[in-house]
C-alpha cells in the first residue's frame, strides 16, 4: 500500500521508452510484417553465447543463431539437432526447420516465420524463451523433463491437464529409462490430443511438446524402446549421438 504499483513485464516496460520517444509509428517501422518492434529473447541450451538479446523481428533465423552478435553458433561446433524457438511449451523443431521453412524459405525470427507450415512444420515465437539442441541431446529426456514441469504446475482444476500431464510423464519416464513399449509412444500421442483443447486455461498447451517431439522424433522414441540397455546411461546421446548410436545398433 502507499505507492503506486505497475505490474508488467520487463519487456512491455522497455518497449514503452522508445514508444514515448518517437512515437508509436517509428516504433513500429521495427520489424516486419504483424511482427512490429522489438522483442527480447532469451536464449539457452547447446549455443556459445547464452543471454537475453533485443531483436528486430525481422532478424533472420540464422543469423540470430550463429553469428557473434546473438547465440554465437552451436556449442562444441556440433551439428544442431533441434531448436524450441518459444518456451517450453511451443512446438520443437528439427533444426532445418528452424532455418528454413519447409518450402525453403529463410525462416525468420517473427511470429509468422516461426509459426509458417503450422504445427506440421512449424513453432511459434511465443514468449521468447528460446533454446537450441545440438547432436549429443536426447530428445525424449528432454520432453520428459517439460513434461514433470507441466504435471508440476497443474492447479488439477481439470482433469485432462491434471491426470494427463501425470500419466505422460509416468509413460515418458519409463521410455527414457529403458522401460517403455512401442504401444507406449501411441499411447503418449492419444493422452496429448485429449489434453489439448480440453481444458480450461491455455496450460493444456502441455500437450505440445509431446506431440512436436513424437511428429519429428519417433524414431528416437522407437530406439528407446528397441535398445533399453543403451538408453539406462543418462549420457547415452552424449555418448554417441543418435544417428551415429543408430547405425552401430541398427
Ligand atoms: S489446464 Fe489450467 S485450469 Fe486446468 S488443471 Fe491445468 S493449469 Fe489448472
Amino acid at each position: 500500500m502507499g505507492p503506486p504499483t505497475v505490474v508488467n513485464n520487463v519487456e512491455t516496460l522497455a518497449a514503452v521508452v522508445p514508444i514515448v520517444n518517437e512515437g508509436g509509428e517509428e516504433y513500429a517501422k521495427l520489424g516486419i510484417g504483424k511482427s512490429t518492434g522489438t522483442k527480447l529473447i532469451s536464449a539457452g541450451g547447446h549455443i556459445n553465447k547464452p543471454g537475453v538479446y533485443e531483436i528486430d523481428l525481422s532478424l533472420p533465423a540464422e543469423e540470430f543463431l550463429m553469428s557473434d552478435e546473438y547465440c554465437g553458433g552451436i556449442s562444441g561446433g556440433r551439428p544442431l539437432k533441434a531448436v524450441v524457438p518459444g518456451g517450453s511449451s511451443v512446438p520443437i523443431i528439427p533444426g532445418e526447420l528452424f532455418l528454413k521453412t519447409a518450402k525453403g524459405e529463410p525462416r525468420l525470427m517473427s511470429y509468422e516465420s516461426l509459426s509458417d507450415g503450422g504445427f506440421a512444420s512449424g513453432s511459434m515465437l511465443g514468449s521468447g524463451g528460446f533454446y537450441a539442441y545440438n547432436d549429443t541431446a536426447c530428445i525424449v529426456r528432454s520432453t520428459w523433463n517439460h513434461t514433470r514441469f507441466y504435471h508440476h504446475e497443474s492447479c488439477g482444476q481439470c482433469s485432462p491437464c491434471r491426470e494427463g500431464t501425470g500419466w505422460m510423464e509416468k509413460v515418458l519416464h519409463r521410455i527414457e529409462h529403458g522401460a517403455g513399449h512401442m504401444e507406449d509412444i501411441d499411447l503418449l500421442w492419444d493422452i496429448q490430443r485429449k489434453i489439448e483443447g480440453n481444458t480450461i486455461c491455455p496450460f493444456g498447451d502441455a500437450a505440445w511438446p509431446v506431440a512436436s517431439a513424437i511428429r519429428h522424433f519417433r524414431d528416437e522414441f522407437e530406439f528407446h524402446v528397441k535398445y533399453p540397455t543403451k538408453v539406462k546411461d543418462p549420457d547415452h546421446f552424449a555418448k554417441e549421438p543418435f544417428r551415429k548410436a543408430v547405425k552401430m545398433y541398427a
